[in-house]
């Protein structure tokens, strides 16, 4: 099998550090505040936190997608809490968040997709925390307009909505998605007048270099701005295997492909998240 499992010196995680982060952690413990960042224990938080970003999920921990790479829990979801927009707005404050990255998991089993708590979210944090800038990274809404617009509407500064992968690895990697609808739903968000709009791929899936750059070139023809490359990871034994480890050599390479495409920013490397310098692609 071609199947890798040792991890290799460039993936081993940098332990977090730094006043500011040790400020945040002790609030986040204290206030049970929940992040992608300390959830998913990512690499970056000494980094992230130390600037002032850290992404928070809304909507409940329970998601009615199941994709092959993703470690949150799928099932039955918990019903909408009307006050989660307004207590992430508080968070935010508490944490003096500069930049907040906001995602949530897919809810298609409600009929307006989450969409209005996720307005609402956008709206709190500009009342809530003022001077705190946004990066919006939805699902996909099953590509319904109206419900998309509800973001498009309160206008964050970034909308972000990741393909994740190549478009041959779509089904297996991200069973109810699709790569063309993903692709609309980012071509859309631009039409209508977001400023900036950001997608992520996550490598090492079976993926050619080929496969990748065809789809940097669908990203760019879909009039995205930002896009992010990293090493896929394994959340456990039940998620699809790493395929392989990129090296640094190579996300260097397609680094100076997408910027040569003219992507406004490209972060590409092996612990690249989606939300990794996030601030930075407001801009
Ligand atoms: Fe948090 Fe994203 Fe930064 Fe990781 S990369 S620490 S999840 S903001
Ligand atoms: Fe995970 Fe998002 Fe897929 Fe849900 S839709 S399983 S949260 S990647």
């Amino acid at each position: 099998s071609n199947i890798q499992t040792k991890k290799p010196k460039w993936l081993r995680v940098k332990l977090p550090t730094g006043k500011k982060y040790t400020e945040l952690r002790g609030l986040v413990d204290k206030y049970k505040l929940h992040t992608i960042c300390t959830s998913g224990s990512c690499p970056n938080m000494g980094e992230c936190w130390g600037e002032g970003t850290a992404t928070f999920m809304i909507l409940g921990n329970i998601c009615t997608r199941s994709c092959g790479f993703c470690g949150v829990k799928t099932g039955r979801p918990e019903t909408v809490d009307w006050d989660e927009p307004e207590k992430v707005a508080r968070s935010i404050k508490l944490m003096k968040i500069k930049h907040a990255v906001i995602t949530s998991v897919d809810r298609d089993d409600l009929k307006d997709g989450g969409s209005i708590i996720w307005a609402e979210t956008v709206k709190a944090v500009r009342r809530i925390s003022t001077g705190t800038t946004m990066e919006t990274l939805i699902p996909d809404f099953q590509g319904i307009e109206r419900n998309i617009d509800r973001i498009i509407e309160v206008a964050p500064e970034v909308v972000s909505h990741n393909m994740e992968t190549v478009r041959r690895l779509t089904r297996e990697v991200r069973i109810q998605a699709k790569y063309d609808r993903s692709l609309e739903v980012l071509r859309y968000l631009k039409a209508q007048g977001i400023n900036r709009t950001k997608s992520g791929i996550m490598l090492g899936l079976g993926e050619t270099e080929e496969e990748v750059i065809q789809t940097m070139y669908d990203l760019k023809a879909a009039d995205v701005d930002v896009i992010t490359i990293g090493q896929y990871l394994q959340p456990s034994k039940k998620h699809l295997p790493v395929k392989e480890f990129i090296t640094p050599e190579q996300f260097k390479k397609y680094e100076e492909t997408g910027l040569n495409l003219g992507f406004r920013h490209v972060e590409s490397g092996a612990l690249v998240r989606s939300s990794y310098k996030a601030q930075k692609h407001i801009l």
